[in-house]
């Protein structure tokens, strides 16, 4: 077995290949070697659960899903990928490799068709130029999964598990909390990659609720009051509310007031039920 978290070992399975790191698909590789058997763990991966990585890249991550999970699918848009992984993952007969972009794809005909029944958790070193699609993917397809365990940039894990209503919320915050409780796990060095990004990293894992915490008639309307608010967080709800949504400003004025929201309030100081009862009475 390749030790695939050694820069020596990555380099010379990537020449053997022909393979050069694609910038574009956010392509740094893990070579830290406590980290993935770290987020395995974390992950909740073991018998009996299934686990869905995006973006295995040369599967240093799969490797410890594997051998913990009962099965895994690794979702992996690079083509020149595909054969890499084969050589590197081949004592695994619990491993699926789809050659997709995981935003195309229908994750939940996927857990229907590959997991038959079992607990399913997400587990992956994102690719950082479609976090936040991928995310809300994950979250808006109301996927029959119980935790999503990912690896950011520290940034937006800071903003992903800042506290709604508090000053580093952002509408990914918002977002992301109505479907699932935020946890930051640990963080990681920009050094611990290949090659190293400007910025570090850090795991956070989202525990998806049963239940959304608020009671909202329109889901859609949700989003594009949380999309609006915070589109220009300095101006006041009632302003960034009549621009972003386009309705007459005084409409937003007996909206806010029905809501119970002062029109001169900002964006990052409203609480998701705040947000619920906008989007309720409009
Ligand atoms: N898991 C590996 C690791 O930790 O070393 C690689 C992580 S790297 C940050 C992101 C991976 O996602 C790359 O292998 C890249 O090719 C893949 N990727 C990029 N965009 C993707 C997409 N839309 N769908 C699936 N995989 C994607």
């Amino acid at each position: 077995m390749n030790n695939l978290s050694d820069s020596k070992t990555i380099k010379s399975i990537l020449s053997n290949h022909g393979f050069t790191f694609s910038k574009s698909l956010g392509q740094n590789f893990l070579i830290n070697p406590s980290v993935c058997p770290r987020m395995a763990e974390l992950s909740g991966a073991d018998t009996g659960i299934g686990v869905i990585e995006i973006g295995p890249g040369i599967g240093v991550l799969t490797n410890e899903l594997c051998k913990l999970a009962e099965k895994v699918v690794a979702i992996e848009l690079d083509k020149r990928l595909i054969s890499v992984l084969d050589e590197t993952l081949s004592e695994y007969d619990n491993l699926k490799v789809i050659n997709a972009d995981v935003l195309d794809l229908d994750l939940n005909q996927l857990i229907r068709d590959e997991f038959d029944g079992m607990e399913v958790v997400v587990c992956a070193n994102l690719p950082y130029y479609i976090t936040s699609p991928v995310i809300m993917k994950l979250l808006e397809d109301k996927l029959p999964i119980k935790a999503i365990t990912v690896m950011v940039q520290k940034e937006a894990a800071q903003r992903i598990c800042a506290e709604v209503g508090s000053r580093q919320s952002g509408a990914l915050t918002v977002s992301v909390n109505y479907y699932a409780e935020p946890q930051m796990l640990f963080s990681v060095s920009a050094g611990s990659f290949m090659p190293a990004p400007k910025v570090d990293s850090a795991v956070i894992c989202l525990n998806i609720r049963r239940e959304p915490p608020v009671l909202v008639e329109n889901e859609k309307k949700l989003f594009a009051v949380i999309k609006a608010a915070f589109a220009q967080r300095r101006k006041v709800i009632s302003n960034s509310l009549a621009s972003g949504l386009l309705i007459d400003k005084t409409k937003i004025m007996e909206i806010l007031e029905k809501a119970g929201v002062s029109h001169s309030e900002r964006a990052e100081k409203l609480s998701l039920q705040n947000f619920a009862d906008i989007a309720n009475n409009i």
